[in-house]
């Protein structure tokens, strides 16, 4: 299936952003004018989002501050979450891409989560030829990069 991301990635940012405000949070895009196109399941390519930009909200404190963007890059199209919450050590920046892992942190219970969305957004990426990065700093923030290989859609 072709998926046009610009579409995709506008659709679950209106789908979160009830909770962003819930939070009195904001969300900040840079979304490219062209469109950008991967082949992919759009359910899981929403989920993959979702939980990116759901992360982005339930791991900072308060008044989250997200910014989402998407380019192409090369033969990639490149989506980037950074938020400005808690952060992730050194230490844990591998382990929270393992099935079940939560950071412990002294108040993990005020944050509901099962840790599996980041395990299951490596599985649908790696099934789609792509991939994901994470930069971040404890008590700054954090920005997890993904990304696809750009499909061209074929005109003739
Ligand atoms: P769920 O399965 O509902 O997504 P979860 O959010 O706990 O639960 P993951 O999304 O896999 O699970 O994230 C694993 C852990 O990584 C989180 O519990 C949290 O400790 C840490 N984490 C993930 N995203 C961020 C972020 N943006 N900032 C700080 N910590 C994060
Ligand atoms: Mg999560």
């Amino acid at each position: 299936e072709t998926i046009e991301l610009n579409k995709l990635l506008k659709n679950v940012i209106d789908k979160i952003q009830i909770q962003v405000k819930e939070k009195n949070g904001q969300l900040s895009t840079k979304i490219a004018d062209d469109p950008i196109f991967v082949q992919g399941d759009r359910v899981h390519l929403a989920n993959v989002l979702y939980n990116l930009i759901d992360n982005a909200n339930k791991y900072s404190k308060e008044n989250p501050e997200i910014t989402v963007s998407l380019e192409k890059t090369g033969d990639r199209a490149k989506i980037s979450v950074s938020d400005k919450g808690i952060g992730i050590s050194k230490e844990n920046q591998n382990r929270i891409f393992e099935k079940l892992y939560r950071v412990p942190t002294g108040n993990i219970h005020d944050v509901k989560g099962f840790g599996l969305g980041l395990s299951y957004v490596k599985i649908v990426l790696e099934k789609l030829g792509g991939s994901i990065n994470l930069k971040s700093q404890l008590g700054k923030g954090s920005t997890f990069t993904i990304y696809l290989p750009n499909f061209e859609a074929k005109r003739n």
